[in-house]
């Protein structure tokens, strides 16, 4: 049947389930790359054969359909950019309770009931009540269930972290919690000298899921020393000219 399709349908049919995975799957979970890979090579093979089986390399350059309309491409989906814009995306209305009807749930479900159950986001612990069969010891010290409290803030490795980029940065790592930090965050959110602050937080937190995602997909961990140096140099990108005066290099 698909083979009975032009390639013009077929765009269409690969463009329509790249943007509905994108908007459902990749706004929910981190995708790995070897997943990313997975789908972009599919449906490449789809759009040149019109199946989905094994078939010679297609002969179609992807980046170059990824590219926008005005340069030349098809404007297809870049899976990987998406999903990390997504993910940063939630972790911020997550952290800020923007207006999404969802975020609020999630607040006033998952978070408020954190200081007694803090195992209720989307970590292997989330997954495995959902049914989705996962490991429930952290993947970078197999030593604890994974739950947020511990991939975030307890674990050595997410503490390593956190007080590495707020030595560098010259901000008071404080009492590393989640809620504690949430409540920091927020607060800082409001003040006009406290964007340095809350970039750390994100940067961090994110640069520490992403490792979390870099053991458990691919098993491979970077070093805390390394992570930091990225997260600094993420912030330091981004930051005012004064902020970066400020920070220790
Ligand atoms: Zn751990």
């Amino acid at each position: 049947m698909a083979q009975l399709l032009s390639y013009a349908g077929r765009m269409q049919l690969v463009k329509t389930m790249l943007s509905s995975m994108q908007n459902y799957w990749a706004h929910i979970f981190p995708l790995s790359k070897k997943i990313i890979r997975a789908i972009v090579s599919v449906c490449r093979r789809f759009l040149w054969t019109g199946k989905t089986g094994e078939s010679k390399k297609a002969p179609i350059a992807w980046d170059m359909l990824q590219k926008p309309k005005t340069a030349g491409g098809w404007n297809i989906i870049n899976m990987e950019v998406w999903n990390k814009a997504a993910m940063l995306k939630l972790l911020w209305a997550i952290a800020f309770k923007t207006d999404k009807l969802w975020v609020k749930w999630v607040h006033s479900y998952y978070i408020k009931r954190s200081s007694y159950d803090t195992n209720r986001l989307a970590t292997t612990n989330r997954l495995s009540t959902w049914g989705i069969n996962c490991n429930t010891r952290c993947s970078l010290c197999r030593r604890e269930d994974e739950s947020v409290e511990h991939l975030f803030f307890m674990s050595d490795y997410a503490k390593e972290v956190w007080q590495g980029v707020c030595n560098q940065l010259r901000l008071s790592s404080g009492n590393c919690s989640f809620h504690s930090v949430l409540e920091t965050t927020k607060r800082k959110a409001r003040q006009k000298n406290g964007k340095l602050f809350v970039m750390a937080v994100t940067e961090s937190f994110y640069a520490v899921w992403r490792q979390r995602n870099n053991q458990v997909f691919n098993q491979q961990l970077q070093s805390t020393t390394m992570v930091v140096r990225d997260v600094l140099f993420k912030i330091a990108v981004r930051c005012t000219e004064e902020d970066r005066s400020r920070m220790i290099v």
